[in-house]
């Protein structure tokens, strides 16, 4: 198969485009670099069945290439990389997912878009099933990424009813593992990172918000049943653990995964709109892909320290207290 994957240098793409060549499949990694990085594809650009276009999704592509199928995940993700350039981040989803649609149109390909969990915002429904709508803030500070998603969806399900596109559209909770950027923010990636160097572990507010975390394995094999799922079934579908854990917690058991660290807790104020809960109910899933999470967060957040001790051991130098 031939498969194009926006985003394919960021955290998740890397992995599913690394899946594919695996399995000896045609890889096109569409990446304008701007939150994806190069060392998450530096192994795949040594495969002749990978190709890199270094490009945003806001311009049009014109791949006439018999795509087989296309996952749209191309979107700067953590709150601070996406409230960084808030236009672009609402362009990228609106815009760039238009664009990638009309692809997958003229080459008949199937296409899943990488939604979010914020398309609920702070939800009112616990857990959230993909029935409940939302409690978005239209006009704040994550509306740039939770808005855009929302409007994505619809454009998905617009091609479905005007062009019969074949789509998928899966709601990722939050997700961690090897390929996170140290330095996008996101609460995972912060609280080992700061452990690993001695600085404190910034918990915003009380900590008390909760959240619900996936590891990337479960999801990589989540987003190919979908893909690939005989029925066609388009979703919205959840993907994400349900194990919910509160902020706090999650320091606090990194700090004992880290035994050496030197680290404290230090809060800090919680971002505006920040939710309070998240928590998929992926029963869904469960019914129509047979899929749910097997990876408990203890062992998901070993393998992520392992590799985040590797992929800091460069900027350790740039850090003389550890
Ligand atoms: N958070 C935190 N300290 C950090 C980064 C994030 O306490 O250094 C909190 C953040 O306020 C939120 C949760 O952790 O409640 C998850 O944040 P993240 O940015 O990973 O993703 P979100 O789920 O909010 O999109």
């Amino acid at each position: 198969m031939r498969i194009l994957i926006t985003g394919g240098a960021g955290f998740i793409g890397s992995h599913l485009c690394k899946y594919y060549l695996k399995k000896n499949h045609e890889v096109i990694c569409v990446d304008d670099l701007s939150t994806g990085r190069k060392e998450n594809i530096a192994e795949s650009l040594k495969n002749q069945n990978f190709k890199f276009i270094k490009q945003d999704i806001i311009r049009p592509l014109d791949i006439r290439d018999n795509l087989d199928q296309i996952y749209n995940l191309a979107c700067p993700a953590s709150p601070p990389r996406y409230q960084k350039d808030p236009i672009f981040t609402l362009k990228t989803s609106v815009i760039g997912s238009l664009n990638i649609l009309e692809l997958a149109r003229k080459n008949k390909a199937t296409i899943l878009q990488g939604s979010t969990s914020e398309v609920y915002g702070d939800p009112k429904i616990h857990p959230q099933p993909e029935s409940y709508w939302g409690n978005v803030n239209p006009t704040g500070i994550r509306s740039c990424y939770d808005e855009g998603k929302r409007a994505a969806e619809t454009l998905f399900f617009d091609y479905q009813r005007k062009y019969k596109t074949d789509i998928r559209v899966v709601r990722i909770f939050n997700t961690y593992g090897p390929n996170m950027d140290s330095e996008d923010g996101r609460v995972v990636s912060n609280f080992i990172t700061q452990a690993l160097r001695n600085e404190n572990l910034t918990v915003y507010g009380d900590g008390s918000q909760t959240r619900s975390f996936q590891y990337i394995d479960d999801l990589i094999e989540g987003l190919i049943a979908m893909m690939n799922n005989e029925k066609k079934f388009p979703g919205p579908v959840n993907m994400g653990n349900p194990d919910e854990f509160s902020v706090l917690e999650l320091a606090q058991k990194i700090l004992a995964l880290i035994p050496e660290s030197r680290s404290k807790i230090a809060h800090e104020p919680l971002p505006q709109d920040d939710p309070k809960q998240r928590k998929p109910d992926i029963r869904l899933a469960k019914e129509k892909l047979n899929w749910e999470p097997k990876i408990k967060l203890e062992e998901g957040l070993k393998k992520t320290i392992e590799y985040f001790r590797e992929a800091l051991k460069l900027s350790f130098r740039k850090f003389p207290k550890v």
